[in-house]
């Protein structure tokens, strides 16, 4: 089974916006066993949206589209689709009109023309009813060609893929069943990985394929069987094949499926009743800022300390200036005296710390911009790390914060952190 996908909107085109619907729709269809073969944006116009369909048309029946469903677009997805598969009016979608009354009184809105305009769906289409938000999804259909029309907005179009088009698709076109196996590693880098791991990929059976999806926390491996209801074994066929490649990356598997770092460190704390906190220098907050976004995170995150001063570094957390003089403060000496200075101020198990250059201004041969020390204090001893992300600011702060998490991750599971 094949789809495009093509996002409406000029802003789109000038850059305004980043397209990040084609990438969760196609890993959604992906999920399912229905590859993309194109991904297209068309401004907003009839003869642009037209004219993209007409060609997306030629390569696959499937064109899932987002975007132009709304009122500050004139509709004109919905104007253009009505008229492409021939509707002959827009009817008054009842359960729609009535949802999106309800959703606007609960936020104390009244209903506009603009919005009731919204519940007018064209007759040759379904309505797939959107309880995230106001414009419903369009499920258009002719000749054996299929569009669905979903908002812009990302969360909307989540959820109305979710609840509405996957189970849609499943019935209309009998998706074979796909298998899916995610491995959380961190610690390793895609080549690095792919390098540890290539004979076992290599041995693979031909129906299990392997995917990598890098990303700044680490790189998430994929194991997917595409019709596993063939292969009624394959969910036990998947546990062999993990059990060979812990053998192989050991250290570096911090989960499976839904398993992040955060959540990983969080449970491991949990499970251990260990307190934890943070001293951050160049991540400033950002530690902090991951852990607590996990739910239950007050079970053992006590607090952190944002010391970007070398003044508060020595004050709120015992670092000796003599040392801040003498090595830096992006240095293994300062990193380890402030993740143990946090331990013993804020009273916690653990605690982590980073001292770094995230740029762009500040750096010397010695030390160059993206060099960050790394450290982490526990309840027997405290270890560090230099690291060397590079020059982009927003990537050293975050792979810097992952990168402590990762050795945390170490210590509580009496790994070697090398
Ligand atoms: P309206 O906003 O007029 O109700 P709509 O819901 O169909 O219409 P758009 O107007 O095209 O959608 O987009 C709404 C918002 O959704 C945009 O401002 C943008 O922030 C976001 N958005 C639209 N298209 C995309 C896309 N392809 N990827 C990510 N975000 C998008």
């Amino acid at each position: 089974m094949k789809a495009s996908i093509l996002t409406v909107g000029d802003e789109i085109l000038i850059g305004q916006i980043v397209d990040t619907n084609s990438s969760r729709i196609a890993q959604r269809l992906g999920e399912h066993g229905v590859s993309v073969c194109e991904m297209r944006s068309a401004g907003d116009t009839r003869e642009a949206i037209t004219g993209a369909l007409n060609e997306l048309f030629t390569g696959c029946n499937l064109v899932i589209i987002t975007g132009g469903l709304g009122p500050t677009k004139d509709d004109i997805t919905k104007h253009t689709l009505a008229r492409y598969f021939g509707a002959t009016r827009m009817t008054l979608h009842e359960p729609v009109l009535r949802h999106i009354t309800e959703l606007l009184g609960r936020r104390g809105i009244a209903l506009s023309e603009l919005n009731r305009n919204q519940a007018l769906v064209p007759d040759v289409c379904e309505a797939l009813p959107n309880l995230a938000g106001t414009a419903p999804g369009l499920w258009f259909e002719r000749d054996g060609k299929f569009a669905i029309a979903l908002p812009g907005v990302p969360y909307e179009m989540e959820y109305l893929m979710d609840s509405e088009v996957i189970p849609r698709l499943k019935k209309h076109f009998s998706l074979g069943k796909v298998y899916h196996k995610n491995i959380t590693t961190a610690g390793i880098a895609e080549s690095t990985l792919a390098e540890a791991v290539a004979a076992w990929e290599a041995g693979l059976p031909a129906h299990l394929r392997l995917a990598y999806l890098p990303s700044l926390s680490g790189v998430k491996l994929r194991l997917s069987c595409y019709a596993a209801d063939t292969y009624a074994d394959v969910a036990d066929e998947v546990e062999v094949q993990l059990r060979h490649l812990r053998q192989l990356i050991p250290s570096h598997i911090v989960g499976y499926d839904g398993d992040t770092l955060e959540s990983v460190v969080g449970q491991l704390l949990k499970v251990r009743r260990a307190t934890l906190a943070t001293a951050e220098s160049c991540t400033g907050g950002r530690i902090a800022a991951l852990i607590t976004a996990q739910p239950g995170a007050s079970a053992y995150f006590k607090g952190g300390i944002v010391a970007y001063s070398n003044d508060l570094k020595v004050q709120t957390l015992g670092v000796s200036s003599g040392d801040i003089e003498k090595f830096g403060a992006v240095s293994k000496a300062v990193v380890e005296q402030m993740a143990q200075g946090a331990r013993r101020t804020l009273q916690v198990d653990y605690a982590v710390a980073s001292s770094g250059i995230a740029g762009p201004d500040g750096g010397t041969p010695e030390k160059p911009v993206g060099t960050v020390w790394v450290a982490v204090a526990t309840p027997r001893e405290v270890f560090s790390h230099k690291l060397n992300f590079g020059n982009d600011r927003e990537r050293t702060i975050l792979r810097a914060s992952y990168s402590v998490l990762n050795l945390l991750r170490l210590a509580l599971t009496g790994s070697s952190v090398g």
